[in-house]
């Protein structure tokens, strides 16, 4: 196969180097990543990366031999959509607490969002509200039904009487973001000049529904959280 049985195929030469160029990027990208879950992403951007080169090339074009590659790609977005997906089913020996891991990331979101309205000085059943309906307007219901704030409220409880350690990792992914998070100032949310002590910023509460409204319509919660 070349260039002159396969017109269409753009020049290899410059094919390849696109490839290697990209993926030397990524690979940075990969490398510099601290965070497993997020390494994940970059993975999956990498080999997004590949496979949509090879589907270039014309032996590849109109069959079904990158199929695997796009159902691990579907498998990843999914996790990090919250989406719920069968491949991530765990592995359940008798308990009842069964739980996928992109079902334990909305509850994160969730309890991330009710952390920050209250701390824009929102009431907990003000908050509760809010996130039930942040659910069901990004398309979470629960059994076809609008999500219920009494699900986000005992969300909240497990989280903060520390009764469920699938929500331990709350804390550090609340301090990362917030810690990090900028502020319509130019500043940063926890070191903001606005409200005269330089502290909080004087714009907490509209920040923070704008990010309890936002973290679950995000299809790609990840990118989002690191891009931010
Ligand atoms: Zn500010």
């Amino acid at each position: 196969m070349n260039k002159d049985s396969n017109p269409d195929w753009r020049d290899q030469t410059e094919w390849l180097q696109d490839l290697v160029t990209e993926l030397e990027q990524r690979i940075k990208i990969y490398h510099a990543e601290p965070d497993v879950e997020l390494k994940r992403n970059k993975a999956a951007a990498y080999m997004g990366s590949i496979a949509g080169h090879l589907q270039e090339i014309p032996p590849f074009k109109g069959t079904d031999l990158l199929v695997p590659f796009k159902d691990l790609l579907i498998f990843i977005h999914s996790l990090e959509s919250g989406s719920g997906h069968p491949w991530a089913k765990p592995n359940n020996f008798g308990g009842t607490n069964s739980e996928t891991v992109a079902e334990t990331e909305v509850r994160i979101w969730i309890v991330m969002g009710v952390w920050s309205l209250l701390e824009g000085g929102y009431r907990k059943n003000q908050a509760y509200k809010y996130m039930a309906n942040a659910m069901t307007e990004s398309g979470r219901t629960s059994k076809g039904r609008p999500f219920s704030h009494r699900n986000v409220q005992r969300w909240w409880l497990d989280y903060e009487y520390q009764r469920d350690d699938r929500l331990a990792k709350v804390q550090g992914h609340i301090e990362n973001y917030w810690a990090e998070m900028p502020c319509p100032h130019g500043q940063l949310m926890f070191n903001c000049k606005s409200n005269g002590n330089g502290i909080r910023c004087a714009n907490w509460r509209l920040v923070a529904e704008e990010f309890a409204s936002n973290a679950l319509k995000v299809a790609n919660f990840r990118d989002w959280f690191v891009s931010r």
